[in-house]
């Protein structure tokens, strides 16, 4: 197998087996055929015939499932699962209920999210203690400080959402609650969003805030105050994002059990209370094949092939793998929820010589997604014919024209660690820098590296020279270098040199063919305007996107998206 230097450091400190002695006792090829095994171990008949083509998709970098499956597959009691959604109810019995169940989630390698809008307000009446309660924020900072304390099997610290509508009593504190210094590093904050308070911010109206006990209206205040709140803190520091949770429930394949008020940490998987759900990736740098007289093209085969068999994959988890409570265990085997998504869009751009910013990058994001999504639903209708519809089937938009195994198919995750695995970039993420090293992945040790597909294009153009070398290795960019010609730049311009017009076009292009959800960062250079994130927020939610995040380069607090991975 070939790995680059990063991708064995980090396989070597978190996923590959240790002994007692904290002494590596496996290679990265008996990881991947020890996950391979295991999840083919959920098939009936020709269980050698899968492990090996469960292998062969992952030794040859095509496909990786999320952290969880490639740390715990085939540990006794291996918890195999990246998201969770948790309930949190108005009483301290839920609220520490789900404290409990987060940390055994986190200790396992998993993240959650939960919606704290059910918590009556801070200062609002107790009856059974004659107090009065301490509010959402207080118990998202007691979630918070033990997320801190719980490493995930010393291997890395837990993920969060929190959300709280916007019409919380207690949604400005909300709004402002990364300001406070160095507070809540393990959470994403979201504002949960209606299309009720978007109009009314067009309108300039009011808005009322609204106690969630006594159903009364707490306070009335206008929806344009609100929102440049929103606007100004995400644009200090990253924070808030927005849920659109009416986009996200007119979307919901199962309506008929229910309403969903929450996401994962990253934002790619809406789900209902106690629901987890598997992720994997595609590595569309590698779906690229040789061809004349055109040079590159999409390896539209060999995608097929990869999809069908990590739909077949991620099934097979729901099917085998070991839940930690009861109630997860229901709620995802009736839905068998998965989320196949992409990642290395942007090194697939790069090889076939398109700029991520321009409309041929968003017409075959499309394209690809689109096919995605189509052979993902093929996959999972054929294995319904095979295995039976998802339990809540007749419950779902599906009944009784369309036979599925699972509720959901697909889900654009960040990929912040299975893409170092893969030597790709994140997700449909842009080039970061055209050198790197992958900071944080592991407290520093990482190499600097210049990309490959990037040297590879200059050296066949006979650009690569000790010059440009230099040059990205100190600026990460070639947009300075005046005798490189304009076409070249244009494909290799990197995050913060791409219009944010065009970092949501992409997300939007995916979005319109994932049924779950595409997690993206919107980076902004550091002179970005406050308007501008208004704009991006608001276009955002007109182009029906299920959330959005922006982070504003240099902004103080920490890049959370980032640290989930990093730390
Ligand atoms: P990976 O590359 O490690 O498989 P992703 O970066 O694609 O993971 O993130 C997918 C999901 O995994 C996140 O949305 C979140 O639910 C979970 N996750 C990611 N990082 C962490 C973390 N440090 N702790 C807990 N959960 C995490």
């Amino acid at each position: 197998m070939k790995l680059s230097k990063n991708a064995l450091q980090l396989l070597n400190a978190r996923y590959l087996l240790k002994n007692s002695e904290d002494e590596v006792i496996e290679t990265p090829e008996q990881l991947f055929s020890r996950v391979a095994k295991y999840v083919a171990s959920a098939e009936n008949e020709d269980k050698e015939k899968w492990e090996d083509r469960f292998n062969d998709l992952l030794t040859h970098l095509y496909f990786l499932p999320n952290s969880p499956t490639l740390m715990n597959a085939g540990l006794p009691n291996g918890q195999l699962s990246a998201c969770f959604v948790l309930p949190v109810e108005d009483s301290l019995s839920s609220i520490f209920t789900t404290l409990k169940n987060t940390a055994m989630i986190h200790q396992s390698g998993g993240g959650t999210g939960y919606n704290f809008s059910q918590l009556r307000p801070k200062g609002d009446m107790v009856s059974s203690s004659g107090g009065v309660s301490s509010g959402p924020m207080a118990f998202i900072k007691i979630y918070d400080t033990a997320t801190e304390h719980i490493r995930q099997g010393g291997k890395r610290r837990g993920a969060n959402m929190g959300i709280l509508n916007v019409d919380h009593p207690d949604i400005e504190e909300f709004i402002l609650a990364k300001t406070a210094g160095d507070t809540l590093h393990n959470f994403n904050l979201s504002v949960g969003i209606t299309d009720d308070f978007m109009e009314t911010v067009q309108h300039e109206r009011d808005w009322k805030l609204m106690n969630p006990r006594t159903k009364k209206i707490a306070k009335t205040i206008k929806a344009k105050k609100l929102w440049d709140q929103i606007v100004s803190q995400a644009w200090a520091t990253g924070d808030p994002g927005l849920i659109f949770l009416d986009t996200l429930n007119k979307h919901n394949t199962v309506a008929e059990i229910g309403k969903i008020q929450s996401t994962n940490p990253c934002g790619e998987v809406p789900l209902f209370e106690y629901e987890s759900c598997n992720l994997g990736s595609i590595n569309l740098s590698k779906m690229v094949t040789l061809k004349e007289p055109e040079g590159t093209a999409v390896d539209w085969n060999k995608l097929e092939r990869a999809i069908a068999s990590a739909i077949r994959f991620l099934d097979n988890i729901v099917s085998i793998n070991h839940y930690l409570l009861p109630q997860i265990a229901a709620i995802t085997k009736n839905n068998r929820k998965v989320g196949l998504g992409v990642m290395g869009w942007a090194e697939m751009l790069a090889l076939l010589n398109i700029p991520y910013a321009s409309e041929k990058a968003i017409l075959l994001g499309e394209r690809i997604m689109q096919f995605v999504q189509s052979k993902s639903y093929m996959a999972s209708a054929e294995l319904a014919k095979e295995r039976g519809d998802f339990p809540n089937w007749k419950k779902s938009t599906f009944h009784p024209n369309k036979h599925m195994r699972n509720a959901t198919c697909n889900s654009i995750a960040p990929t912040g660690s299975i893409s170092v695995i893969a030597d790709t970039s994140y997700s449909i993420e842009p080039l970061y820098a055209l050198a790197y090293k992958r900071v944080g992945i592991l407290d520093n040790q990482t190499q600097m590296e210049v990309n490959p597909i990037f040297v590879g294009k200059m050296q066949a153009l006979g650009l690569w020279t000790d010059q440009v070398k230099n040059e990205v290795l100190n600026t990460g960019s070639i947009q300075q270098l005046e005798h490189i010609p304009k076409k070249v730049k244009k494909v290799f311009e990197t995050s913060l040199e791409i219009p944010w017009e065009y970092h949501l076009k992409h997300q939007q292009a995916f979005q319109k063919y994932t049924d779950n959800a595409v997690s993206k960062t919107i980076n902004l250079i550091k002179s970005t305007p406050k308007e501008t994130v208004s704009d991006i927020y608001m276009t955002a939610w007109k182009y029906g996107l299920k959330g959005i995040t922006i982070y504003r380069d240099g902004s103080k607090a920490d890049q959370v998206l980032q640290a989930c991975h990093l730390n």
